[in-house]
Protein backbone atom coordinates (compact mmCIF):
# COMPACT_ATOMS: atom_id res chain seq x y z
CA UNK A 1 0.00 0.00 0.00
CA UNK A 2 2.90 2.52 0.11
CA UNK A 3 2.39 3.28 3.30
CA UNK A 4 5.71 2.00 5.15
CA UNK A 5 7.86 4.51 3.42
CA UNK A 6 7.77 6.77 6.41
CA UNK A 7 9.46 10.10 6.14
CA UNK A 8 10.78 12.66 9.15
CA UNK A 9 9.48 15.94 8.16
CA UNK A 10 10.08 18.36 10.83
CA UNK A 11 8.20 17.17 13.51
CA UNK A 12 6.08 14.53 12.06
CA UNK A 13 6.17 11.79 10.67
CA UNK A 14 4.69 11.31 6.80
CA UNK A 15 3.99 8.39 4.50
CA UNK A 16 4.17 8.41 1.32
CA UNK A 17 0.60 6.88 -0.51
CA UNK A 18 0.74 4.92 -3.48
CA UNK A 19 0.08 5.48 -7.37
CA UNK A 20 -3.57 3.68 -6.46
CA UNK A 21 -4.41 5.99 -3.61
CA UNK A 22 -4.75 9.29 -5.10
CA UNK A 23 -8.64 9.69 -5.06
CA UNK A 24 -10.20 10.60 -1.23
CA UNK A 25 -13.94 10.23 -1.78
CA UNK A 26 -16.00 12.34 0.82
CA UNK A 27 -19.51 14.11 1.74
CA UNK A 28 -20.02 16.29 0.44
CA UNK A 29 -16.31 16.90 -1.00
CA UNK A 30 -14.21 14.51 -2.55
CA UNK A 31 -10.65 15.00 -3.95
CA UNK A 32 -9.32 13.07 -7.12
CA UNK A 33 -5.52 13.43 -8.17
CA UNK A 34 -6.37 13.89 -11.94
CA UNK A 35 -2.19 13.84 -12.42
CA UNK A 36 0.51 13.74 -10.18
CA UNK A 37 3.35 15.94 -11.04
CA UNK A 38 7.07 15.09 -11.43
CA UNK A 39 10.82 16.96 -11.76
CA UNK A 40 12.75 15.14 -13.08
CA UNK A 41 16.43 15.78 -13.55
CA UNK A 42 17.84 14.96 -16.56
CA UNK A 43 21.69 14.42 -17.54
CA UNK A 44 21.96 17.36 -20.04
CA UNK A 45 21.27 19.64 -17.06
CA UNK A 46 17.53 20.26 -18.01
CA UNK A 47 14.71 18.22 -15.76
CA UNK A 48 11.74 18.10 -16.73
CA UNK A 49 8.42 19.16 -13.99
CA UNK A 50 4.76 18.99 -14.96
CA UNK A 51 2.66 20.28 -11.74
CA UNK A 52 0.05 18.17 -10.15
CA UNK A 53 -3.57 18.45 -11.04
CA UNK A 54 -6.31 17.88 -8.60
CA UNK A 55 -9.91 17.70 -8.99
CA UNK A 56 -12.30 18.64 -6.32
CA UNK A 57 -16.02 17.67 -6.88
CA UNK A 58 -18.85 18.61 -4.57
CA UNK A 59 -21.30 20.68 -4.45
CA UNK A 60 -18.93 23.28 -5.89
CA UNK A 61 -16.79 21.94 -8.77
CA UNK A 62 -12.74 22.98 -8.25
CA UNK A 63 -9.89 22.53 -10.60
CA UNK A 64 -5.98 23.30 -8.53
CA UNK A 65 -3.61 23.37 -11.03
CA UNK A 66 -3.99 22.77 -14.36
CA UNK A 67 -0.45 21.36 -15.20
CA UNK A 68 1.57 22.76 -18.25
CA UNK A 69 -0.10 24.38 -21.66
CA UNK A 70 1.44 20.21 -23.07
CA UNK A 71 -1.16 19.00 -21.44
CA UNK A 72 -4.42 20.79 -22.55
CA UNK A 73 -5.64 17.60 -24.15
CA UNK A 74 -4.70 15.54 -21.27
CA UNK A 75 -6.55 17.65 -19.16
CA UNK A 76 -10.01 18.30 -21.23
CA UNK A 77 -10.21 14.39 -21.70
CA UNK A 78 -9.66 13.91 -17.76
CA UNK A 79 -12.13 15.79 -17.03
CA UNK A 80 -14.62 14.56 -20.13
CA UNK A 81 -14.07 11.04 -18.17
CA UNK A 82 -15.50 11.99 -15.35
CA UNK A 83 -18.41 13.44 -17.29
CA UNK A 84 -17.37 17.14 -17.15
CA UNK A 85 -16.93 19.80 -19.46
CA UNK A 86 -14.69 23.12 -18.91
CA UNK A 87 -17.98 25.21 -18.31
CA UNK A 88 -18.96 22.75 -15.13
CA UNK A 89 -16.24 24.05 -13.68
CA UNK A 90 -16.62 26.68 -11.00
CA UNK A 91 -13.36 27.27 -9.73
CA UNK A 92 -9.95 26.99 -11.03
CA UNK A 93 -7.08 27.89 -8.35
CA UNK A 94 -3.55 28.01 -9.94
CA UNK A 95 -1.24 27.73 -6.35
CA UNK A 96 1.34 30.14 -7.11
CA UNK A 97 1.72 31.41 -11.08
CA UNK A 98 4.47 29.04 -12.33
CA UNK A 99 4.28 28.01 -16.05
CA UNK A 100 3.35 24.22 -15.13
CA UNK A 101 0.95 25.00 -12.87
CA UNK A 102 -1.22 27.37 -14.63
CA UNK A 103 -0.74 26.16 -18.48
CA UNK A 104 -4.75 25.90 -19.31
CA UNK A 105 -6.34 28.75 -17.36
CA UNK A 106 -7.68 29.91 -21.12
CA UNK A 107 -9.71 26.35 -20.97
CA UNK A 108 -11.97 27.75 -17.91
CA UNK A 109 -13.36 31.81 -19.24
CA UNK A 110 -16.61 31.43 -17.20
CA UNK A 111 -15.09 30.02 -14.19
CA UNK A 112 -14.06 31.93 -10.97
CA UNK A 113 -10.33 32.27 -11.58
CA UNK A 114 -7.92 31.86 -8.10
CA UNK A 115 -4.06 32.40 -9.00
CA UNK A 116 -2.29 33.11 -5.63
CA UNK A 117 -3.74 35.94 -4.12
CA UNK A 118 -5.90 37.16 -7.31
CA UNK A 119 -9.23 36.43 -8.11
CA UNK A 120 -10.72 37.14 -10.79
CA UNK A 121 -14.11 36.50 -12.50
CA UNK A 122 -13.97 37.50 -16.27
CA UNK A 123 -11.97 40.92 -16.28
CA UNK A 124 -13.60 41.30 -12.74
CA UNK A 125 -10.80 41.47 -9.60
CA UNK A 126 -12.13 40.99 -6.21
CA UNK A 127 -10.99 42.54 -3.00
CA UNK A 128 -9.53 39.96 -0.75
CA UNK A 129 -7.66 39.39 2.35
CA UNK A 130 -4.89 36.46 1.17
CA UNK A 131 -2.37 38.65 1.13
CA UNK A 132 -2.77 39.58 5.02
CA UNK A 133 -3.06 35.79 6.22
CA UNK A 134 -6.51 35.14 5.95
CA UNK A 135 -8.20 32.54 3.96
CA UNK A 136 -10.66 32.62 1.68
CA UNK A 137 -13.43 30.27 2.15
CA UNK A 138 -15.68 28.86 -1.22
CA UNK A 139 -17.81 27.33 1.54
CA UNK A 140 -17.64 25.89 4.67
CA UNK A 141 -16.19 22.61 3.76
CA UNK A 142 -13.40 23.96 1.16
CA UNK A 143 -10.86 27.52 1.77
CA UNK A 144 -8.33 28.82 0.03
CA UNK A 145 -5.22 29.25 2.37
CA UNK A 146 -2.36 31.33 2.28
CA UNK A 147 0.49 29.46 1.81
CA UNK A 148 3.29 31.52 0.53
CA UNK A 149 7.28 30.58 0.75
CA UNK A 150 7.83 28.85 -2.95
CA UNK A 151 7.00 32.28 -4.22
CA UNK A 152 5.79 35.26 -2.61
CA UNK A 153 1.61 34.50 -3.54
CA UNK A 154 1.25 30.77 -3.01
CA UNK A 155 -2.42 29.73 -1.73
CA UNK A 156 -3.32 25.91 -1.00
CA UNK A 157 -6.96 24.60 -0.56
CA UNK A 158 -7.81 22.69 2.22
CA UNK A 159 -10.64 20.14 1.84
CA UNK A 160 -12.54 18.79 4.92
CA UNK A 161 -14.60 16.07 5.70
CA UNK A 162 -13.41 13.55 2.98
CA UNK A 163 -13.29 10.32 4.08
CA UNK A 164 -9.08 10.42 4.38
CA UNK A 165 -9.76 13.53 6.90
CA UNK A 166 -8.75 17.06 5.79
CA UNK A 167 -7.09 16.98 2.43
CA UNK A 168 -4.53 20.04 1.78
CA UNK A 169 -3.43 20.13 -1.86
CA UNK A 170 -0.31 22.07 -1.26
CA UNK A 171 0.81 23.51 -4.51
CA UNK A 172 4.77 23.64 -4.08
CA UNK A 173 4.59 24.25 -0.80
CA UNK A 174 6.01 20.47 -0.53
CA UNK A 175 7.39 19.76 -3.93
CA UNK A 176 6.68 15.53 -2.59
CA UNK A 177 6.99 13.37 0.67
CA UNK A 178 10.58 13.22 0.93
CA UNK A 179 11.68 17.10 -0.48
CA UNK A 180 13.54 17.68 2.77
CA UNK A 181 16.63 17.96 0.83
CA UNK A 182 15.51 19.98 -2.68
CA UNK A 183 12.33 22.16 -1.40
CA UNK A 184 14.71 24.99 -0.17
CA UNK A 185 16.33 25.21 -3.18
CA UNK A 186 12.96 26.17 -5.02
CA UNK A 187 12.20 28.24 -1.90
CA UNK A 188 11.97 32.37 -2.78
CA UNK A 189 11.74 32.31 1.77
CA UNK A 190 12.70 29.93 3.20
CA UNK A 191 12.07 30.70 6.53
CA UNK A 192 8.26 31.72 5.36
CA UNK A 193 7.75 28.55 3.53
CA UNK A 194 9.30 26.40 6.66
CA UNK A 195 6.20 27.62 9.20
CA UNK A 196 3.37 26.98 6.02
CA UNK A 197 5.08 23.63 6.07
CA UNK A 198 4.77 23.16 9.63
CA UNK A 199 1.24 24.56 9.95
CA UNK A 200 0.17 22.53 6.92
CA UNK A 201 1.30 19.41 8.81
CA UNK A 202 -0.26 20.55 11.93
CA UNK A 203 -3.64 20.78 10.55
CA UNK A 204 -3.78 18.54 7.05
CA UNK A 205 -4.06 14.53 7.29
CA UNK A 206 -3.41 13.71 3.48
CA UNK A 207 -1.09 16.38 1.81
CA UNK A 208 -0.97 16.35 -1.86
CA UNK A 209 2.11 17.86 -3.05
CA UNK A 210 3.17 20.18 -6.24
CA UNK A 211 5.50 17.31 -8.26
CA UNK A 212 4.68 13.96 -5.98
CA UNK A 213 2.15 11.67 -4.96
CA UNK A 214 -0.11 12.61 -1.99
CA UNK A 215 1.29 11.62 1.22
CA UNK A 216 -0.87 10.70 4.55
CA UNK A 217 0.41 12.69 8.14
CA UNK A 218 0.81 10.47 10.61
CA UNK A 219 0.17 11.47 14.32
CA UNK A 220 0.01 9.18 17.00
ZN1 LIG B 1 5.86 23.46 -9.32
ZN1 LIG C 1 6.56 26.38 -8.47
Amino acid sequence: MGTDNHVVCGHFLTASLSQSQVDFPGDPYSVSVLKVGYCLPQTDGTFTADGTITLITGPRTVLVDTGGPWDRDFLLMALKQRGLDPGDINVVVGTHGHSDHIGNLSLFPTAVIIVGYDISEGDTYRPNKLAEGHAYPIDEYVSVVPSPGHTGQDVSVQVKGTSAGTVLVAGDLFECCSDEDSWRDLSMNTAVQEANRQKALSTADVIIPGHGLPFRVLRS
